[in-house]
């Protein structure tokens, strides 16, 4: 199911079909229809046996009319130049859809890192801050964590980029460790904030957690929180996966804490990733990820990657609501025809961006060599997630148009009105 299609030229469609309406002109879209910079770099990294292997690596500085450039750091078998421009260019939106002070950047590395050992995975994350840090900085650009990368990651290259520049600056990337200056609750963030964007949507349309069933793609970070989230809060998950594959899960659900044990009891852990899948899970229906999307539960969470949901598949949905707590995870074609079988689609842009906020909350602390405490940063992120979702929301009544449509209206009128 999962098509081809360019991503970036997708979201393009999106930015022209918004200017257009916000009457912004020509030049405006034209501006912002192309990154401000692309850094592209190969490395080369000694593996354990001696020898040598190169890797492609990215930094995409997309728009910092906001702000400076915020956005994570992926580490994927499958990312290029125009999967990295694409994650880049939500950054600028979700930034601005949220109302925190910063523009929009992503970078990458085109790297399976589950076969890498943890030595490998340090010295490759150590040398892409050796290409990029004369770009990169606390008040220029501030990179995070994103798919396969994690605080222990940011941890080595904060610590690099400190060496380079001479000085502690724990303010040069977000999603950190505690210990080496992350912010309670960055870890958590991103599920938390798609939960309070969700409970919001929940009252609108009155729905039940107890009477709610839910499906979730993708067990990484987002994935698995999310879920173990909505499961402590009453939702029945009924099916989750992972890229080896998914499983169902019939009556009341499963407890998303017990399939993550099961995971790491029966999974191999090869360097810094553990091998191991939902599917360990015995006793339970298995399903591929294609399957999971097309069950007929209340919500769907796709949590994985994009173009997910296309043209090919959108007709075959079955859920009322998406939670989109990847980026990208449905083509234009694929809202479209979501939009006619009144599916409310909550937009990435929106969704999954408690984890820039709290990386935003993270940054603040650093440069302040302040903390906060668990309760004050959810509180805050509580209060963002909500206004923010009130703003789309109004957006979209007063305009007559889908969540996503009205998440581009608001984040795109911020950027043009920073110019
Ligand atoms: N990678 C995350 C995202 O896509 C977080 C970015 C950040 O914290 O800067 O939103």
């Amino acid at each position: 199911m999962k098509n081809k299609a360019n991503p970036f030229v997708n979201v393009l469609k999106k930015l022209k079909e918004t200017t257009d309406q916000l009457d912004l002109g020509e030049q405006f879209y034209s501006k912002m229809s192309k990154p401000n910079v692309v850094l592209e770099q190969p490395l080369t990294i000694k593996l354990d046996n001696g020898k040598e292997k190169t890797y492609q690596a990215y930094r995409v500085q997309y728009n910092n009319d906001r702000g400076p450039y915020k956005g994570g750091i992926r580490f994927h078998p499958e990312a290029n130049l125009d999967e990295v421009k694409t994650l880049a260019f939500l950054m600028v939106l979700k930034c601005a859809v949220v109302g925190i002070p910063m523009g929009g950047g992503k970078g990458g590395i085109q790297v399976n890192p589950k076969n890498l050992s943890e030595g490998e995975l340090e010295r490759l994350s150590r040398a892409w801050v050796r290409a990029f840090y004369k770009d990169i900085g606390p008040q220029k650009d501030i990179p995070a964590p994103d798919v396969y990368t994690n605080p222990k990651i940011m941890s080595w290259m904060v610590d690099e980029y400190s060496k380079l520049v001479g000085q502690d600056s724990p303010a040069s990337f977000t999603g950190k460790p505690i210990a080496n200056g992350g912010s309670a609750g960055r870890e958590t963030a991103t599920a938390q904030g798609g939960y309070y964007v969700l409970s919001e949507l929940a009252k609108k349309l009155n729905m039940k957690p107890e009477q709610t069933r839910v499906a979730v793609q993708g067990f990484g970070n987002v994935g698995y929180h999310t879920a173990r989230i909505l499961h402590e809060q009453g939702y029945k998950i009924v099916a989750l996966s992972d890229s080896r594959g998914g499983i169902v899960i019939n009556g009341d659900g499963v407890n998303p804490e017990h399939v993550m044990r099961v995971k790491k009891a029966k999974g191999v852990l090869v360097g810094a990733y553990c091998h191991g899948t939902v599917c360990d899970l015995i006793d339970h229906d298995k399903i591929s990820n294609e399957e999971l999307l097309e069950l007929d539960v209340d919500i769907l969470v796709p949590a994985a990657l994009e173009n997910q949901i296309t043209d090919a598949n959108a007709d075959n949905i079955k859920a009322k609501v998406i939670l989109e707590m990847a980026n990208g995870p449905i083509t234009p074609e694929a809202d479209a025809i979501l939009f006619k079988k009144n599916i409310q689609v909550l937009p990435d842009i929106l969704a999954n961006a408690g984890g820039v906020v709290v990386s935003y909350f993270e940054w603040l602390q650093n440069l302040d060599e302040n903390q906060w405490t668990e309760k004050e940063v959810f509180d805050k992120l509580q209060k963002t997630m909500q206004q923010s979702f009130s703003d789309v929301w109004a957006m979209a009544r007063k305009k007559k148009v889908d969540l996503r449509s009205a998440a581009y209206l608001l984040g795109v009128d911020r950027i043009a009105k920073a110019k």
